[in-house]
């Protein structure tokens, strides 16, 4: 939509004062209302058209940035006046959701409950095999004294006197623009549209009452850290007939050090000698839930993989298991005894090598008597 230019809008010059831009903007409002020409279309449009440009014009840095650019982008935003030129009745149904003075809220009496939430810890097996949880929660469940109505002996909501059953009391006022009518809240009902004449004693009114209550709740395989559980209908109970709301579990997976998780594919380290990566050996490596035989093959370098095919952990609507990935850390020993050394040195030489010394151990280390 192209702007117009404010100034033109409100007749007054480039170089107006704030207070000159005010009193221009005032004339021009009270001229073009809605209330003082009803059903007059093109005052309407004229007024939101002051509106927008006075909003402009107002404000210090939007008449700067429009002096500047022939334009300002943020007015579009504006939550007062928007680039489409809101009037006033535009800003009420902002706030309140319906028209001003409006009666689209009060169809129903009663309240709808609220949600819960929880959390619950997870381990890697749960994720593999899914689990079941009781959970115990605080629950606001219907009143058994009033079923729920909120009125003494079971009575049920009745219209507020004060706004009929709509929530919202209009008022006309006097202002600088001319006579307006405003909405607000009704304070009787606090804006509910329904009050409760005699209100239950046991609930105070509410009918609900806060109560322990124990629900199991199915965590399928395969949940990630993070997933949220919808348990439809479990959190609180609703008012005279309102619906209860939902009981939401927010799942945290607790992180196992001995395993990455990818999806469904996880990693870990499996460790294996130097002699055992060099010829080759069958190695036990504890998965999450069950053990694992891995052949480690000889000649096998240090951090070569090696899949484990349906070890890993299901996708969440089932199916077939993904890969533990198995990275083989050959471990180099940190102590070694005489022989070890002196095995290790043979090693060197008949594989064609200098004999490594064995600097802090082995020869020098006997010989300084440095050995633990
Ligand atoms: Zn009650
Ligand atoms: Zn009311």
């Amino acid at each position: 939509m192209a702007q117009r230019d404010p100034y033109e809008v409100l007749g007054v010059p480039r170089d107006s004062s704030a207070d000159e831009i005010k009193s221009a903007y005032r004339r021009l409002a009270r001229k073009y209302h809605p209330d003082v020409n009803p059903g007059d279309q093109s005052a309407e449009e004229k007024f939101k058209e002051i509106g927008s440009a006075y909003s402009v014009l107002s404000d210090a840095d939007k008449r700067a940035k429009f002096d500047r650019f022939g334009t300002t982008e943020d007015s579009p935003q504006d939550p007062f006046f928007g680039g489409q030129g809101a009037g006033f009745n535009d800003l009420f149904e902002m706030f309140f959701g319906g028209a001003a003075g409006g009666g689209r809220r009060q169809q129903r009496m009663g309240r709808d409950g609220g949600d819960i939430e929880i959390q619950l810890d997870l381990s890697l097996q749960d994720v593999l095999n899914g689990v079941q949880r009781e959970v115990t929660i605080e629950r606001l469940t219907e009143c058994d004294a009033c079923g729920g109505k909120g009125g003494e002996g079971g009575a049920p909501p009745v219209a507020c006197q004060t706004c009929h059953g709509s929530g919202m009391v209009s008022q006309v006022r006097d202002t600088f623009i001319g006579r307006m009518q405003t909405s607000a809240p009704c304070t009787t009902c606090r804006g509910q549209g329904w009050t409760i004449k005699d209100p239950c004693k046991k609930c105070a009114g509410q009918g609900v009452a806060p109560e322990q209550s124990r629900v199991l709740i199915t965590i399928p395989a395969g949940v990630e850290n993070g997933n949220t559980l919808q348990i439809p209908g479990q959190g609180h109970d609703g008012m005279a007939g309102g619906s209860p709301g939902n009981l939401y579990a927010h799942l945290r997976v607790k992180r196992d050090k001995r395993f990455e998780r990818d999806g469904q594919t996880l990693y870990a380290a499996v460790d294996a000698t130097f002699a055992q990566a060099a010829l080759g050996h069958s190695v036990s490596f504890e998965g999450v839930v069950e053990p694992h035989e891995v052949e480690i093959p000889a000649g096998t370098q240090p951090g070569t993989q090696i899949a484990i095919k349906n070890a890993g952990l299901p996708p969440l609507h089932g199916g077939r298991r993904g890969d533990l990935i198995l990275q083989v850390n050959v471990v180099v020993p940190t102590k070694l005894n005489d022989t070890q050394v002196k095995l290790l040195q043979e090693f060197a030489e008949v594989s064609g090598e200098d004999a490594p010394k064995g600097e802090s151990r082995g020869l020098l280390g006997g010989l300084f008597g440095k050995k633990k």
